[in-house]
C-alpha cells in the first residue's frame, strides 16, 4: 500500500541534502518513505492526498516523559499559582496513587496520553517508570510502558523511596541490585535525578553504572534546579542525553558542545513554564555547538503538558531558539537523544511518520502559540488521525 502527499506547501525534511521543500510530494510505501521531491514529478501511488498548500513536518520526538501514574496533583498546582511555596514531597504523593492504582488503570492513563500526544503530532514517546519506587511496581511500569512503546527508560532513581527516607545507602543498593535485575529486561535506557534532595554525584555515578553494566544507555536529569554534577557526569559516561540543564557552568556548556556527537541536552521548557522557574538558555548551548532537543517532560507533577507545540513556541518566546531550530530540536533532536536514525527526519528509508499542520509553514507552531494546528498525523505509514 503507497500513499502519495501532494501540493505539499512546505515540506520540512531535518535532511541536510534535502532541507526544506516548496510545492512538495512525500511517498510513503508501507512503514517507510519512499520517495521526496517535488509534487510535478511524483510518482503514482495507490492513495493520493491533497495538502491543499499546508505544511507537513517530521512527527515529533517527545523523548521525556513521566506517563506511568495515577492520582492528579491539581491542588499542588493550584496552591504553587496561587503564591503558596512548593513544598517537596510532591513525587511521594503520586508514588502513593500508582502504587494503589491496578494495572488496568495505568495502562489506560499511558493509552490516554499517547492519544493526546499523537493528536498533537508526536509520533515517537519515551516513557520512564519512577513512580512505584518498589522491586515490582518499578517493573510493572516498565512492562506497561513497554506495551506502547520500545523507548522506556529505569527511573527507579527518582527520589529515595519513602521506605528507605533514613537509609538512602540503602535504597542505591536495591536500586542498582535487585530492582535493576527485575526491571532491566523491560528497559532500553537507565536514568538518575541527579539534583540536590534526590540522588547526589557518587550515587548517580553508581546507579548508571550498574544499569550500563546490564546493558542499559544512561541518560541524567540534570541541572534542573541548581548547578550540579549532572552534565559533566552524563557527559562523561557517553549518556545519551543530559535533561533539563537549566543551570549550567561555562564548563557544563564547553562539555556539552564537546560531546555534541554523543550526549544530547534535553530542554524540557513545560519544567519551568508550570513551577514558574527561569527557562534554560537554549542559544547559549546551540552558539557553543551543542546538540538540543525539546521535549515534554509530561508528568503530573511539574509539566502536566503532553504538547510539543506548546514546548516549541515557549522555546522561541523565552529560550532563544529561532522557529527553525526549536522545531528541529523537536524532531531530530529527540530523534538523537533516543539515538534513533529512522524517525525525526523525512528523507527515502525513513520511518513514516509525520504530521500534516493546518498552516503554510512550521514557523506558525511557534507563531501560533494554542492553537491545535496538526490537521493529521501518519504514523508508521498508516493515517493515525
Ligand atoms: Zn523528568
Amino acid at each position: 500500500m503507497t500513499t502519495l502527499i501532494t501540493n505539499i506547501g512546505s515540506l520540512l525534511t531535518n535532511d541536510p541534502e534535502l532541507g526544506t521543500l516548496t510545492d512538495a510530494a512525500i511517498v510513503l510505501d508501507g512503514d517507510t518513505v519512499a520517495w521526496v521531491g517535488s509534487a510535478a514529478s511524483a510518482p503514482d501511488a495507490d492513495e493520493r492526498v491533497d495538502a491543499e498548500g499546508r505544511a507537513v513536518i517530521p512527527g515529533f520526538v517527545d523523548s521525556h516523559s513521566h506517563l506511568v501514574f495515577a492520582g492528579d496533583r491539581t491542588a499542588e498546582f493550584n496552591a504553587r499559582m496561587s503564591g503558596q511555596s512548593y513544598t517537596a514531597g510532591g513525587i511521594r504523593t503520586t508514588v502513593a496513587a500508582t502504587r494503589a492504582a491496578s494495572d488496568e488503570q495505568l495502562d489506560a492513563n499511558v493509552r490516554r496520553y499517547f492519544g493526546e500526544m499523537l493528536r498533537q503530532g508526536t509520533t515517537t514517546v519515551e516513557v520512564k517508570s519512577g513512580y512505584g519506587l518498589t522491586v515490582e511496581d518499578e517493573a510493572r511500569a516498565l512492562r506497561i510502558a513497554g506495551a506502547h512503546t520500545r523507548e522506556t527508560t529505569y527511573l527507579g532513581a527518582h527520589v529515595v523511596a519513602p521506605e528507605f527516607a533514613e537509609d538512602p545507602a540503602g535504597y542505591v543498593e536495591l536500586v542498582t541490585g535487585e530492582m535493576l535485575d527485575a526491571c532491566a529486561p523491560y528497559a532500553r535506557y537507565v536514568d538518575v535525578f541527579c539534583e540536590r534532595g534526590a540522588f547526589d554525584g557518587d550515587q548517580a555515578r553508581a546507579i548508571l553504572t550498574a544499569g550500563a553494566a546490564r546493558g542499559l544507555t544512561p541518560r541524567v536529569h540534570a541541572n534542573q534546579l541548581t548547578q550540579g554534577p549532572g552534565v559533566q557526569l552524563a557527559v562523561e559516561l557517553g549518556a545519551a542525553s543530559a535533561d533539563h540543564c537549566t543551570h549550567l557552568s561555562d564548563e557544563d556548556v564547553k562539555a556539552l558542545a564537546d560531546a555534541h556527537a554523543t550526549t544530547v541536552a534535553t530542554l524540557l521548557p513545560g519544567a519551568e513554564f508550570s513551577t514558574r522557574a527561569v527557562y534554560p538558555d537554549a542559544r547559549r548551548l546551540i552558539d557553543a555547538g551543542a546538540t538540543v532537543a525539546l521535549s515534554t517532560d509530561c508528568n503530573p507533577g511539574s509539566s502536566f503538558t503532553s504538547s510539543m507545540p506548546f514546548c516549541i513556541a515557549v522555546a522561541v518566546r523565552d529560550m532563544g531558539m529561532t522557529p527553525d531550530e526549536a522545531v528541529v530540536a523537536a524532531t531530530l533532536g529527540g530523534a538523537r537523544a533516543l539515538r534513533r536514525t529512522d524517525v525525526g527526519h523525512l528523507a527515502p528509508g525513513a520511518r513514516a511518520d509525520l504530521a500534516l499542520l493546518d498552516a503554510p509553514s512550521h514557523v506558525h507552531l511557534a507563531y501560533r502559540p494554542g492553537v491545535p494546528l496538526v490537521s493529521a498525523v501518519w504514523q508508521g505509514g498508516a493515517r493515525a488521525c
